[in-house]
């Protein structure tokens, strides 16, 4: 794969390597900065801790409160804590939700932001932020939220534990099956997609049998890279819209929403889009993206129904109006009959129509 330096066109340094995390106050003191402040969710409090440890005296904090969807009141917690310790850059450990964290804190305080991601969501290369106040979801896009350094350690990766690992693979590979569709793809992110999607497939089954692989680790993160750098640069589509509506409307996980939809989605945009889709058949066979999606979430184990993560039949039709409407952009016209059709295979787990 490219290097990500070729690829971004951006001042930001994404470096990868076993063990990249220990470089935390070196990386620090590059960025001109002696009080860092650190995140997490509170789950990830040791990897919080440890990175305190691995700074010294250039740690000045840790903020172990972020949470899924950045919700805005978690952020203004943050800010008060970043105005308390005077805080001269952000240092994020974990997965989307601790980015988004950073991302939001940047963009009313400027600071530069390390992220250390731990999964394989892609939001540390994009200048999205998605926020949450009332139970509303917003989503900008700035350059402001784009980090400066992006530091991807595989042995934090490999705590990851293997449903989530194979739930947060899909949702990167969302990214880029949707970008091979694009209105605005070009030939560069067409590229990029297809090297994400490789990336996976070959090395997500790798994961699964050995989680310690830090090869097959690293060649994820590497895939988490270009999935998100993609997402950062082209428009999604109808499978991103679905899965906003159900995280947002009806609370369900990211991850798992992304893994379960996705088949469902490619295969209702293969029947307009079958050429800009045939990498996804070439990389893992058969003759629609959709169905070698679902056969490929099959073989890794994904989960397959919405019903499993405890959205209710009764609460399809609804599903379907909110998603169809202010559609994205979408190869194939988007119908509320038709969502609504493809939304009951996927809360049964059917194989996608
Ligand atoms: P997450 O960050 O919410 O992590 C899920 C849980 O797993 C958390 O409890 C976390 O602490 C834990 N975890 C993370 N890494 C771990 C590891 N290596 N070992 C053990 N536990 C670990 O989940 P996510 O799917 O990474 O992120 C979802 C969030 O990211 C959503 O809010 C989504 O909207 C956002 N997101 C934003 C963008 C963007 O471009 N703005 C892109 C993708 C996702």
């Amino acid at each position: 794969m490219k290097q990500p330096a070729n690829n971004t066109g951006s001042n930001v340094r994404v470096v990868f390597g076993r063990g990249i995390r220990k470089s935390i106050a070196a990386e620090t003191r590059r960025l001109g900065a002696a009080r860092a402040l650190i995140l997490s969710t509170p789950q990830q409090s040791d990897a919080a801790l440890e990175t305190a440890e691995l700074l010294g005296s250039l740690a000045i904090g840790v903020f172990c409160q972020a949470e899924m969807h950045t919700p805005v009141h978690v952020t203004n917690a943050a800010l008060a804590h970043v105005a308390e310790t005077k805080a001269d850059c952000l240092i994020a450990i974990g997965g989307g939700s601790t980015t988004g964290l950073g991302k939001a804190i940047a963009l009313h305080s400027d600071l530069p932001q390390i992220v250390v991601p731990t999964t394989y969501a892609g939001s540390e290369a994009t200048p999205i932020l998605g926020q949450t106040e009332d139970g509303v979801k917003t989503t900008i896009s700035d350059p402001r939220v784009l980090p400066e350094v992006i530091l991807y350690d595989s042995e934090l990766v490999q705590t990851l534990p293997v449903n989530m690992s194979v739930t947060s693979s899909l949702n990167a590979m969302a990214h880029a099956a949707e970008a091979l569709y694009a209105t605005n793809r070009t030939a560069n992110t067409t590229e990029l997609a297809i090297e994400g999607l490789k990336a996976f497939v070959d090395g997500l089954p790798k994961v699964l049998a050995n989680p310690n692989d830090l090869i097959a680790r690293e060649a994820t993160q590497r895939g988490a890279w270009a999935c998100g750098t993609v997402l950062g640069q082209v428009g999604m589509a109808l499978h991103h819209k679905l899965c906003h509506t159900l995280g947002g409307s009806f609370d369900l996980p990211h991850a798992e929403t992304h893994a379960i939809v996705l088949p469902h989605a490619i295969a209702y945009n293969a029947r307009a889009a079958a050429k800009e889709l045939q990498p996804i058949c070439d990389l893992l066979g058969g003759d629609n993206a959709g169905t070698a999606l679902y056969q490929f979430s099959k073989n890794v184990n994904a989960p397959l129904a919405l019903r499993d993560l405890g959205l209710k039949e009764a609460d399809l039709d609804h599903a379907a109006e909110l998603a169809t409407t202010k559609p994205y952009p979408n190869p194939r016209p988007v119908t509320q009959d038709h969502i609504r059709s493809l939304l009951q295979a996927a809360w049964a787990g059917d194989t996608p129509i």
